[in-house]
């Protein structure tokens, strides 16, 4: 039972002022919590930085890409433009310099009243300069002079999404944070002391009210803390689970060969080396009584998926069950579609079960399963947190594995014997970082490519040159080819100079003469699935998404792609991206589109992007050049995400985490004592509470 301390923080988000049912969903999306937002999700809605205003006597003290605070008076307003597309400008200024305020799409009339003119106004957003004249295009707010509200100096910028303004969120999060209360201390004191870090409350608190702009550093005492936490609790539950699958029977499945050599043979081409060698640390594993966990680390195009299915014959082979999980719909149908292919002409029974299936459906599904009636599964994780039964299950393959979690519920999965485990990664990650994310795992590399594949070529070039992109992305697709678009974000954002997806598919439907299709995560389910049929099909020539097609997605056919504020991304996930073409034997471009100013850091990524095409190098490169202007790959490494800890800086804390978490269950491994109750505090609030139940009653 979750200790009644936390029960405010796990409170529906509902309870929150301001916060009605039409909100919530959009909350939810924003969240990562579609179903039901909760207060410590929003709570735990990580600024990527501090704004730093700076309020100035006069404006010709604004300097460019400053944000200023500023009394202005209303000068003129602009004529109402004809053409929605131009901007609206309303000049403003005092008695030193004047400025114009710039908005689009914005409806002049209410523009008009928000700025009347020879009315005094405090402004404050980012000034740009352009020949000498100064700029703000969109202020962040506005006010009258005589507004008891002052406009803060420092604020987190968080994330955003259409439909909740900043300073909505803003309100929403300092209101929630009326629901965090102090709780006992989980983290050894002496340690405490030593590291100067604040308890609990105190580090939430200085997040979201940051002091200075050094507090968003990733080195300040309270962001250290709060990483250390969320670490101590994925290594705490790893072990527990570990633990208990090492104490649990496992079964020796001795693979007989009838089953994997029909698929070979069957097969227009041979495994590579790399291939054969996984398989065989994997046959080797799966023969010992003990139960296997193992992580295959295959790069991009290396064929994982046939390692999957060979590795699930040796269990069927020894007569068990086989389940393969995979992290989304599109996915799982995916490895469904061409693992029946290959399977089924030699009677291995598979099947589908995933959220998008009728009730009735999965019912059917479920019952084959616990009869025995299908040899080999497929879904997504979400089906198997429910009530799954299997008649004898043998093994589980977790392909492209997104998040801690997944480990500690495989070991609950089962009551009986342990089934051996194969964990699957997209891209491979820097081997500093297995520990951290997978605790005690033993690992197989696919570092091979199949032979004959044409080498991707990759390109970097600014984006102000999309229009030359997209007049070649036209020919392109006059020949015949096809093409991902990848962008960043799925709508505009409020901070972010970023295309979003739906503004590029606007644009490029306007510009290319072929069929095209829009992807992204929060279209509905069978949207998704539209889109992504009929690019497989090739009626779509061009898909414009964003990093949902980052994982797996398999159209040979595809051997182009563009992908935009490239600079945005970790290299791992570029790598990953890329890895969409140069599927088959056509040869294959990427184009990396980055930001017209890119920094040092930026353009070393960039060009270790355009210089190998090895995942191993990358993932290495990766970590070492992590940039802090780096938003979206903040908190993931490769392509596993935290919620808080950057682990690319804050590897360190995994290191202390793991002596810690032995010595705790070496000491006190029911978790009994003062600290180790508290210790479940911790496990309840990263919600890996799972593992709780794997320590014995007594
Ligand atoms: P990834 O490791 O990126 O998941 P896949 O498993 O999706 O790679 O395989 C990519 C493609 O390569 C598939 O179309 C698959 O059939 C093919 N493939 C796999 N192994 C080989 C091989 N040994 N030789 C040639 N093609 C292969
Ligand atoms: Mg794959």
């Amino acid at each position: 039972m979750r200790p009644a301390l936390l029960t405010p923080l796990f409170a529906d988000l509902s309870k929150i002022k301001g916060v009605g049912p039409k909100l919530l969903p959009t909350l939810g999306k924003l969240l990562g919590k579609q179903d039901h937002p909760r207060i410590i999700d929003l709570i735990l809605h990580m600024p990527f930085g501090i704004l730093e205003r700076h309020e100035i006597e006069s404006l010709k003290d604004a300097e460019s890409d400053m944000r200023i605070i500023a009394h202005v008076n209303i000068l003129s307003h602009d004529s109402p433009p004809r053409n929605s597309r131009r901007p609206f400008k309303v000049l403003v200024g005092d008695e030193e310099e004047t400025m114009d305020l710039i908005f689009f799409g914005g409806d002049p009339r209410y523009i008009t009243r928000m700025l009347p003119v020879g009315q005094t106004r405090i402004i404050s957003g980012k000034v740009q300069k352009f020949n000498d004249r100064l700029q703000m295009a969109h202020p962040e707010s506005i006010q009258r002079p005589d507004d008891d509200k002052p406009i803060a100096r420092l604020e987190p910028a968080y994330p955003l999404t259409k439909g909740v303004s900043r300073l909505r969120l803003r309100q929403f999060i300092s209101n929630a944070l009326g629901a965090i209360m102090p709780l006992p201390e989980w983290i050894e004191p002496k340690f405490m002391e030593q590291e100067k870090w604040p308890s609990w409350q105190e580090a939430i608190l200085k997040i979201h009210t940051p002091k200075s702009v050094q507090d968003a550093l990733p080195e300040s005492s309270h962001i250290r803390r709060l990483s250390y936490d969320e670490i101590l609790s994925s290594q705490l539950a790893l072990a527990l689970s570990r633990r208990n699958m090492v104490e649990k029977q496992g079964q020796s499945q001795i693979a007989t060969g009838d089953l994997s050599t029909q698929i070979k043979n069957s097969l227009p081409f041979s495994l590579t080396n790399a291939q054969q060698d996984a398989l065989k640390e994997i046959e080797e594993d799966m023969a010992k009584p003990a139960a296997m966990l193992r992580l295959l680390q295959g790069d991009v195009g290396s064929g994982k998926t046939l390692v999957a299915l060979l590795s699930a014959c040796i269990s069927m082979e020894a007569g068990h069950q086989v389940a393969l999980m995979a992290p989304t719909d599109i996915l799982a149908r995916q490895h469904y579609k061409s693992i029946r292919q290959l399977a089924e002409p030699i009677g291995i029974k598979v099947g589908l079960l995933v959220g998008s299936m009728k009730a009735a459906e999965k019912r059917e599904m479920q019952q084959a399963l616990v009869s025995g009636e299908i040899d080999l599964i497929i879904g997504t994780h979400a089906l198997f947190q429910d009530a799954v039964s299997f008649q004898d299950l043998g093994l589980i393959i977790v392909d492209e594995q997104h998040r801690f979690g997944v480990l500690q519920r495989l070991a609950l999965a089962n009551k009986g014997a342990m089934p051996d485990v194969l964990v699957m990664t997209a891209t491979p990650i820097p081997r500093t970082l297995v520990m951290a994310y997978f605790g005690d795992i033993t690992s197989s590399q696919l570092n091979e490519k199949p032979a004959g594949r044409q080498p991707i070529i990759t390109k970097s070039t600014p984006q102000e040159n999309d229009e030359a992109v997209i007049a070649r992305m036209q020919s392109a697709l006059d020949e015949g080819k096809q093409a991902y678009w990848v962008c960043p974000l799925v709508a505009q954002s409020e901070e972010l100079d970023v295309m979003s997806v739906e503004e590029r598919f606007d644009i490029l439907k306007s510009k290319l003469s072929h069929p095209i299709a829009l992807l992204h995560g929060q279209m509905p389910e069978a949207e998704k699935q539209k889109a992504m049929q009929s690019f497989i099909d090739g009626k779509t020539r061009l898909l414009i998404a964003t990093t949902v097609i980052e994982v797996g997605v398999d159209v040979p056919n595809a051997s182009i792609i563009v992908i935009e504020n490239a600079e945005r991304f970790g290299l791992s996930q570029l790598h990953q991206l890329r890895g969409r073409v140069g599927r088959g034997s056509i040869a294959s471009s990427c184009l990396l589109l980055h930001s017209n100013n890119l920094s040092e850091n930026g353009k070393a990524r960039m060009d270790i992007m355009c210089r190998t095409e090895n995942g191993f190098v990358i993932a290495e490169e990766d970590l070492r050049l992590r940039g802090e202007g780096e938003v979206l790959g903040r908190h993931q490494s490769g392509q596993i995400s935290t919620k808080i800890a950057d682990m690319s800086v804050q590897y360190d804390l995994v290191q202390i985490a793991r002596q810690d978490v032995k010595l705790i269950l070496e000491t006190d491994p029911e978790l009994k004592s003062e600290r180790g109750k508290a210790l479940k505090t911790l496990l309840y609030l990263f919600e890996r509470d799972e593992a709780l139940s794997l320590i014995r009653a007594g």
